[in-house]
């Protein structure tokens, strides 16, 4: 090791350190070291300078020992005090240079005349001094012996006195040294930063300090056997513990670092986890030894804690607070990042018709059918209910997206739960940090990320086609429009904007109305007459869906007492409800107040219920329904077909029809799958014995190909699209005469109104 010393005899200053306990540890070292010094100035020190300035019959002699990259001077012979000795070279060129240095004249040497021991007033004339090396090669002090006065030579018998003397000074130093880390060691084993237990060579237990006699209480007094504190009925592998406490006896003590884990039980009782280290020596016929433990057990169920907090428990990935530190540790990092969102479509509806148990076995396919595909580098995380996040440690646009394409392909994939074949399709939101065309600001961190990748998705899932797509700025200007849009819908509400059409619904057989779907229309200020396509989701998932559902039901209800009989009978309104409308614990008083305001019979109502609102596994749906159905109110399901709805759960909900969607009708005379997609909706309905209307028909030949598959009803614009009350009103007027009934060439005569 390459010392080097400041100007000695500074000795005992000590580095800083920025650990508490290496601290505490230094200055109890400081505190021996001051000790230990105390007690080498005039010992045995003292003799070893004596006996070299005797040898050599050199008025001046010193013994300075090496610590810590510096000298202290241990014994002096000859020189009044140690300052005088400050910025001296003489000492510090032995050991560094030579073992050995003699200068018979120092005044005379170029390298040590200017020397302030040299240069001053009766200087240092002769000096010899020898370095110290300890076993280890260390260089543990230098011994000097001097004269005022020059020499011509030592004698070879001096010299060999001399390095005895030296020789000595080593092994004194040397143990004193060895007592002093003693002392340390023993120490710092009572101060409690761990319990420390030693057992002699028969494993009988002979010190515990302190800490251990905390941990373990009366059990761990001297002369006792050490494998009592850890009985074998606690641990995970009791052989494993019992060799372990016991080193190989006669062998070469191995001072194995590797860590043993230890269950011990208290003093009061507790079980406790330990860490336990070992160091082990040759004691008798066996090996003596030291364990070091520690208690892991908060730690342990910290970490658990934290894994907890981590991870999603469904799926086993990082949950959402994990990912968001990896994003940021990554983003700190300036690491290139592509943050991708992944969202489920439908998934409530799975949830809702297929029950949670196989809604969380589908997302626990869709966690592995990611991982499988997750490229090397990339996480994955469940950020909520049905989404998932994907972190790519890249920004390269083109693989990425292949690596997502290749996901959703395989989320595509029908996935068999519980003997139920299910759909799961998904929609992808990407974003990167740095390199988006027209993005100027800096991304902060890991939220607003994940809010592009979010806003990304978002837009795929509302705009048809793409699943995926990356963020661009316009976004977030769409996500604040419909925030806009959100507030208009409070103003609407307030300021009565909205409207009900009527859309006629015809059968098929007498071509004469039976009733009408009541529609929303959106009488906008500044945009006119608006369709449900343009605000009818932000609707149903704003604040005011339950109060405008309110009103559909009182205005319809009001509306359809008013109509006139049909051939003698009164026609029916078919009102749509929102989730958020039927989840109301209220609903069934609101639907009675408004049959009640209107005078409208109970059967002139038809509440059409999609899936998503009817079928909910908790029971709730059912029995509101068949509370209504008490009341004679009638119940379709609207948009059959095209949700996961299963057929027992058709025939368990008391529903009076089905409404056979407009995407099947629409494409019923072109596309065979549509067709035969109609008949069996057709048949099973028959069969559950439901009536069966179809919506969106256009045309005649629609219509006579529905009639013919046993369709009984239709609503379309083959007949009329849905009019304003007053036009409606006057279409009733013009319907109030029969007219001839729909034969395979002449179906029910279309009245188109603009
Ligand atoms: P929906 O309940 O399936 O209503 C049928 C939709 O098909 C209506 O669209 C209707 O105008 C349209 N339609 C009917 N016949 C034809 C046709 O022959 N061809 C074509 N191309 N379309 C036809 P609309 O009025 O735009 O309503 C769209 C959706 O908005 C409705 O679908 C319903 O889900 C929702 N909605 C409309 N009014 C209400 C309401 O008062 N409350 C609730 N909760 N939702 C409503
Ligand atoms: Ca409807
Ligand atoms: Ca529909």
């Amino acid at each position: 090791m390459a010392l080097q010393p400041s100007p000695w005899p500074d000795a005992g200053t000590f580095d800083s350190d920025d650990g508490s306990a290496s601290r505490t540890v230094q200055r109890m070292v400081r505190d021996h070291g001051a000790a230990a010094a105390n007690e080498v100035e005039g010992d045995e020190f003292d003799d070893l300078v004596c006996m070299a300035s005797r040898v050599l019959d050199g008025p001046i002699a010193m013994l300075a020992i090496a610590e810590g990259g510096q000298f202290r001077v241990a014994a002096k012979r000859g020189l009044a005090s140690t300052p005088e000795l400050r910025g001296h070279t003489l000492w510090r060129a032995v050991g560094q240079t030579r073992p050995l240095l003699l200068l018979p004249d120092a005044a005379a040497d170029v390298r040590f005349r200017d020397d302030p021991a040299v240069a001053c007033a009766g200087g240092v004339r002769f000096y010899l001094g020898i370095a110290l090396f300890g076993s280890n090669g260390m260089l543990l002090g230098v011994l000097s012996v001097a004269d005022r006065r020059p020499r011509s030579a030592v004698p070879d018998d001096a010299l060999l006195m001399l390095r005895r003397v030296a020789r000595l000074a080593t092994r004194l130093i040397e143990r004193r040294q060895f007592e002093r880390s003693n002392r340390i060691a023993e120490q710092i084993a009572q101060t409690g930063f761990s319990a420390v237990v030693v057992v002699d060579g028969a494993g009988t237990v002979t010190f515990a300090n302190v800490a251990a006699q905390a941990l373990f209480g009366p059990a761990v007094t001297s002369g006792r056997p050490v494998h009592a504190l850890f009985p074998a009925a606690l641990q995970a592998d009791p052989d494993a513990v019992a060799n372990w406490l016991r080193p190989g006896a006669g062998d070469a003590p191995d001072d194995s670092t590797a860590a043993c884990e230890l269950q011990v039980q208290c003093g009061d009782g507790e079980p406790r986890l330990l860490e336990a280290v070992r160091c082990a020596w040759p004691a008798g016929d066996g090996n003596g030894m030291a364990l070091i433990l520690r208690d892991i057990t908060d730690n342990q169920r910290l970490q658990r804690v934290r894994l907890g907090e981590q991870q999603d428990a469904l799926t086993g990935l990082p949950n959402r607070a994990a990912l968001l530190s990896a994003i940021d540790a990554l983003h700190q990092q300036a690491t290139p990042l592509s943050v991708a969102l992944l969202g489920l479509d439908n998934f409530r509806s799975v949830n809702d018709t297929l029950g949670h148990a196989i809604g969380d076995a589908v997302l626990q396919v869709v966690a592995c059918r990611l991982l499988a595909r997750l490229p090397a580098g990339a996480h994955l995380a469940r950020f909520g209910g049905d989404e998932f996040a994907l972190v790519f440690p890249s920004t390269a646009p083109g693989a990425i997206e292949a690596q997502l394409h290749a996901m959703l392909r395989e989320i595509a994939r029908p996935c068999e739960v519980d003997h139920h074949r299910v759909h799961i399709a998904a929609h992808v939101g990407l974003a990167a940090t740095g390199g988006t065309p027209g993005l100027a600001e800096e991304i902060a961190g890991a939220s607003e990320l994940i809010a592009r990748a979010g806003l990304a998705m978002q837009h795929a899932k509302r705009s048809s086609g793409r699943r995926l797509r990356r963020f661009e700025p316009g976004m977030r200007a769409e996500a604040i429009d419909r925030r806009k849009l959100e507030l208009e819908l409070h103003r609407a509400c307030r300021e009565g904007e909205f409207e009900l059409h009527y859309q006629p619904q015809m059968d098929l057989a007498s071509a004469r109305p039976t009733g009408a779907e009541a529609l929303l229309r959106w009488r906008h200020p500044e945009r006119g007459l608006l369709l449900p396509a343009a605000f009818i989701d932000a609707l149903a998932h704003s604040a005011v869906a339950p109060a405008v559902g309110r009103w559909i039901l009182q205005r319809a209800c009001r509306d359809a007492a008013a109509w006139p009989p049909v051939d003698g009978r009164r026609l029916a309104v078919g009102v749509n409800l929102f989730p958020a409308q039927f989840e109301g614990e209220q609903f069934l008083d609101e639907v009675d107040q408004a049959l009640a305001m209107s005078g409208l019979a109970p059967a002139q109502l038809e509440l059409e219920l999609t899936e998503t609102i009817a079928l909910r596994d908790d029971g709730v749906a059912e029995q509101t329904l068949m509370q209504l159905r008490a009341r004679g109110i009638r119940i379709a399901f609207d948009d059959f077909g095209t949700g996961y709805a299963s057929l027992s759960m058709l025939h368990r909900l008391p529903v009076d029809r089905v409404k056979i969607d407009r995407s099947f009708v629409c494409d019923v005379i072109a596309n065979r799958g549509d067709e035969a997609i109609v008949r069996s909706i057709a048949l099973i309905a028959r069969n559950f014995d439901l009536q069966v209307i179809a919506e969106g028909v256009e045309t005649p030949v629609q219509a006579e190909l529905l009639r013919q598959i046993g369709c009984q009803e239709v609503q379309g614009f083959l007949y009329s699209m849905a009019l304003a009350p007053a036009d409606f009103d006057g279409w009733l007027a013009g319907h109030a005469n029969p007219v001839p009934a729909a034969g395979a060439n002449a179906p029910a005569q279309a009245v188109r109104h603009g």
